[in-house]
């Protein structure tokens, strides 16, 4: 339903979270946020109000410059906090076996995965347990099991497989400070933080007006982009792999 996400230099959890109160109007059954910290990928998921997330982190502690944020409208899997996004990957094994491992991949995802069905047997071949009934933890378990040390070409390849409607947010474990995104059928803009701004923020969201007050420098992602948002520079590459430059996505300012 809500997508929100960032890449910067300072506590980006008060952006996040603010980002996801602004798109509550949509309406929502969960929500959640993960986070890149010095003890890995960090996630806080709630069935109430985005107000009781916002709690909760603060009683956590959290800090960190780069995340992720999602308000679920559920689609595949009932309203539940295991069904929340973000999703995780803690690579193959069987679900207790991976709850000791650290978290590889986290995921937020707007819509609706039509060939679900034929990854999740063909990912639980390979090994990988389900912990939802989600459609989107395909996606994050196809990340997983496609990643070679880049996240831009692990999502690349992932979406190439997927058949559905996605705006997709992405981080992975071994690339703090990076956040990789795509949309096809369902919205996503990129946000440009100010130039002089602390570590040159850039942000996501599937409506510009999650970014209200935070940026008002927007790129409007067209249909199979792929967007790499790193600590202070991006890129957009359209569904062919080209790299866009301001001609083809201009960055514009909004009201
Ligand atoms: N299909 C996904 C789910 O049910 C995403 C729903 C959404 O767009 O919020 O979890």
């Amino acid at each position: 339903c809500g997508i929100v996400a960032a890449v910067s230099g300072s506590n980006a959890l008060p952006i996040l979270v603010q980002g996801l109160q602004r798109l509550e109007y949509r309406g929502y059954d969960s929500c959640g946020v993960a986070v890149h910290t010095s003890a890995g990928l960090v996630r806080s998921r709630s069935t109430a109000r985005v107000a009781e997330l916002r709690a909760q982190v603060q009683a956590d502690g959290l800090v960190a410059g780069t995340g992720i944020a999602h308000t679920r409208w559920a689609t595949h899997g009932a309203p539940a906090e295991h069904n929340a996004h973000p999703h995780f990957s803690h690579g193959p094994g069987s679900l207790a076996a991976v709850a000791q491992q650290p978290a590889r991949v986290a995921l937020v995802h707007n819509g609706i995965i039509e060939n679900h069905e034929e990854l999740r047997a063909e990912l639980q071949a390979q090994g990988y347990a389900f912990a939802s009934q989600t459609d989107t933890e395909v996606i994050v378990h196809l990340i997983d099991a496609l990643y070679q040390g880049d996240l831009l070409a692990a999502v690349r390849a992932a979406v190439a497989r997927l058949h559905g409607a996605y705006a997709i947010a992405v981080l992975h474990q071994a690339e703090p400070e990076r956040v990789v995104g795509a949309r096809a059928g369902s919205p996503l803009v990129l946000g440009v933080g100010a130039a002089d701004a602390p570590g040159a923020a850039h942000y996501l969201a599937s409506d510009a007006m999650a970014l209200a007050g935070v940026t008002d420098q927007i790129v409007y992602l067209s249909e199979g982009d792929v967007v790499d948002l790193r600590l202070g520079s991006y890129q957009i590459f359209a569904g062919s792999g080209q790299l866009l430059g301001a001609a083809e996505r201009p960055l514009r300012t909004v009201q």
